[in-house]
Order: C-alpha cells, then sequence, then structure tokens
C-alpha cells in the first residue's frame, strides 16, 4: 500500500512509553508474514533518524515564503536569505562554535569530510583509527596528502598512547587527526578532548565526525577543543540532503574552492591571455558555490532548536534506559554476542551491533522485520575494518556495506545486526 501522504501523519506516538521528540512515521501500520498488521519499529537511526514532527512543521510554514537567496532584491529573497543566515547561526550556537569559526552547509557528513580533504594544505599527514565508518576513513586517499592509518585500540587510554606515538614519529609539516564521536557500529564514546589534547600537543589538528554524536549528546566545540566538526542532517532527525562542516576558517579560507562557481566567487574578469581571473570569497560562501540548499539547512537548524530545547540531559536519559533495557533483553539470549572494542562497562549512544551463533545475520535481520515489523539493519555498516576486527574475520566483502553470510548454523557470521535508536 502507498504510505500516508507525510502531511497528514498524525505527530505523537503509538507505543505508550516513548519518544520525547515525536518523529514522522512512530504511526505507520506494517503488514507482517502472519497477515497481522503492526506499528513499525524503526530502530535503524544510525543510518537515517526519521525526521521530527516539529522539523517538518517549521518547513512547511517556511515554504509559502520560499524565495531565491542572497542576490535576490525581492521580499521573498530577503526572507530567505535571513533565514538561511539565520539557519547558519543556530548551528553555530548548537555546536558551541568559538568566534572567528564558520559553518559551511554541505550535502552530510561525507560531503563535509571530502571538503576538508580537498582544502588541506599539500603534504598534510592524515591520521585515522581504522575503526573509523568509511566516510571517516577514505577521504584522505589523494594526492598531496598522506594518510596514516592506527590499529584498533581496545581501550580509550590505547588510543589516546596510539595516537601520541604515531604523532611523536610523523615528520614534520601539518597534521589532521580525523576520529569519530561515537561509534555507528559499536555506539561507543570516543575520548574525544583527551585526543583532541594529545593531537594539539603534538602538532595536529583535528575533525570530529560527530554524524553519530550529535544526535545524543551535546557537542561543544569550545569545550572539546576541536577544530573542525562534520555532521548530518537526517541522522539528527532532519530530512535527507544537508549536512554540515563548521570549524577554524583559515585553510577554508586559504585553499581553492570545493566547488567553482557564483556564490564562490567575488569578482570574475577577462584577462590578457584569453582567460579569465577570478577573485573567491572568503567565509561559507567560498565552498558553497551554485543555489544553495536552502530548505535543507532550515530543517537541520530546526532540529538543531528541537534538540536544544528538549535538553540533551533529558533525551540522553531515556535513551540509557531503552539501552539498559535492550541490554538486559540480549543478556538473557546465550547466543547473543554483543560486539565493542572498550569492554561492556564502557559508555554508548544508542547504537549496538550483536551477532547471534547459530543464526545468519542477514536472515536474522529480514525475520525481524517480516514477523515483528521491527526495522534493524545487518552487514558491515560502512566500517568494514571495524566490523572484521570485532568479528575476528578478514574475508573481503564483495558489496559496499554487507559481506555474503554462510548459511549453516554455527558457521562464524560474517556480518552483524546492528539496533539503533535516538529520543525521538
Ligand atoms: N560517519 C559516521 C560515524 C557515520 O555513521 C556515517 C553514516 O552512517 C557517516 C559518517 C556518513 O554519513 P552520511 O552518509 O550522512 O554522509
Amino acid at each position: 500500500a502507498a504510505p500516508a501522504p507525510v502531511a497528514a501523519a498524525p505527530s505523537g506516538c503509538a507505543h505508550a512509553d516513548c519518544a520525547p521528540l515525536p518523529v514522522l512515521g512512530q504511526t505507520v501500520e506494517v503488514p507482517l508474514v502472519s497477515g497481522e498488521k503492526v506499528t513499525y519499529a524503526a530502530l535503524d537511526y544510525a543510518a537515517s533518524a526519521p525526521a521530527l514532527q516539529r522539523v517538518w512543521d517549521d518547513v512547511a510554514a517556511y515554504a509559502p515564503y520560499y524565495g531565491s537567496v542572497h542576490r535576490g532584491a525581492g521580499y521573498l529573497s530577503q526572507l530567505s536569505t535571513d533565514l538561511f543566515e539565520q539557519s547558519r547561526r543556530t548551528v553555530a550556537d548548537f555546536l558551541d562554535l568559538p568566534e572567528g569559526h564558520q559553518v559551511v552547509f554541505t550535502r552530510s557528513t561525507t560531503d563535509s569530510l571530502n571538503l576538508l580533504a580537498a582544502v588541506l594544505p599539500a603534504g598534510t599527514r592524515v591520521l585515522a583509527f581504522e575503526t573509523e565508518h568509511h566516510a571517516s576513513l577514505l577521504p584522505w586517499r589523494r594526492d598531496g596528502l598522506t594518510t596514516t592509518y592506527l590499529p584498533a585500540p581496545r581501550s580509550p587510554r590505547q588510543a589516546v598512547e596510539t595516537l601520541v606515538t604515531a604523532l611523536q614519529t610523523a615528520p614534520e609539516g601539518p597534521k589532521l587527526l580525523c576520529v569519530t564521536g561515537a561509534s555507528n557500529v559499536t555506539g561507543e564514546i570516543w575520548p574525544i578532548a583527551e585526543l583532541t589534547e594529545a593531537a594539539h600537543r603534538h602538532g595536529a589538528r583535528v575533525v570530529l565526525d560527530a554524524a553519530q554524536l550529535a544526535p545524543h549528546q551535546r557537542v561543544s566545540v569550545r569545550e572539546l577543543g576541536v577544530d573542525w566538526v562534520a555532521f548530518s542532517g537526517h541522522k539528527l532527525y532532519a530530512p535527507f540532503g544537508a549536512g554540515v562542516l563548521a570549524g577554524r576558517s583559515d585553510w577554508l579560507d586559504a585553499a581553492e574552492p570545493y566547488l567553482a562557481g557564483g556564490g564562490a566567487s567575488r569578482t570574475v574578469a577577462r584577462d590578457d591571455d584569453g582567460g579569465v581571473t577570478v577573485e573567491w570569497n572568503s567565509g561559507p560562501a567560498r565552498h558553497e558555490a551554485g543555489s544553495p540548499n536552502v530548505i535543507g539547512a532550515y530543517a537541520v537548524a530546526s532540529a538543531c532548536r528541537a534538540l536544544a530545547e528538549a535538553g540533551f540531559e533529558a533525551l540522553e536519559a531515556r535513551e540509557q534506559q531503552l539501552l539498559a533495557r535492550l541490554r538486559a533483553g540480549l543478556a538473557e539470549v546465550p547466543e547473543v554476542q554483543v560486539l565493542g572494542l572498550f569492554g561492556d562497562a564502557h559508555p554508548t549512544v544508542g547504537v549496538l551491533s550483536f551477532v547471534v551463533r547459530g543464526w545468519n545475520s542477514s536472515h536474522f535481520a529480514a525475520a525481524l522485520s517480516a514477523e515483528y515489523g521491527i526495522g534493524v539493519r545487518d552487514g558491515l555498516f560502512c566500517a568494514h575494518p571495524l566490523v572484521r576486527t570485532l568479528l575476528g574475520g578478514t574475508e573481503d566483502a564483495p558489496s559496499e556495506c554487507g559481506a555474503p553470510e554462510p548459511s549453516l548454523p554455527g558457521e562464524r557470521s560474517l556480518n552483524a545486526i546492528r539496533v539503533s535508536f535516538g529520543a525521538g
């Protein structure tokens, strides 16, 4: 059956005890193989969280006033420009950005990290733990940069020691650590302030991949001390299509624009050799050429406001309650092995992966959907090296985010099952 139109989706939650922040889809009924219908349980927030009803309402309220931005003389153009620039300030407040840092709107975390890779000074050495999501692992493999992949640490302390050893032996020159705030596989929270302090002490800058952290915990750039932070709107309860790179301006303003075109250029003139000379803008416009995703930026800002107003303390408390219930339930099943690098007691956000001995993870995830209406994810979660380390295997995965599974009960699993949720 066709899904109900979004505008008609009721707010509020069908489950008695959840969602301090109403999200879309909480009342959608899905058919089971038994023929019965149940309310869909979305437990794949780490991939994309459902948009908040409030974000959708905010966007709908803005839609009639929608107009071209930046160079339009008309009233609606000016209103749209104001809302776009206000959205930037809302994101800066949400991230507690220090003065002089900037917010660049991008398409996603992946896009933000590729943007940063494109503006790094020539010769920059990028350090990343092999446990990273591919978005944090791969953008640095380009001409002019050197990449050092650090082995998977087994404790936060080992993570800091591994980084320090690598930095002590690294040659002179610009250096950048790219590190994730919370793992998209294990949910484990990384020691960002400690890693940043160590990186700065040894002359390296830090970019925080906050794709999984920002939806669950307050991220203060000022307190963590990181130089840049990247996140995606669609994991932060806004719709798809907009992301953020925020942080220090110097390298961003010194580099060629990530996208060349209108908006990035201040003036363009024909030169005597038959070409053109360009004076590029500084600030966010330098890397946002073309007509920007104003609705996307507005939606991200609306989600930031909603989370900040709900208060991360309350959201975290609710999420930790749900997490404790999930862990307790899984602990009752002896065949279940929960995956983690840092041990059971290490704090996590609402992201948890496991395997079930004797079960094919893909079949298990399909059964959760078909028999119970529960939407989880199975595979290697775009973090192939990490999941292989956690599962103790080395096989190559032929597909982007999943490996073919052994189908015989008892064979070692090559994929895992991931359950992820938030306070929305
Ligand atoms: N970083 C982490 C930790 C992620 O979990 C993800 C997505 O799952 C990304 C980066 C990439 O995000 P996007 O697909 O929105 O670019």
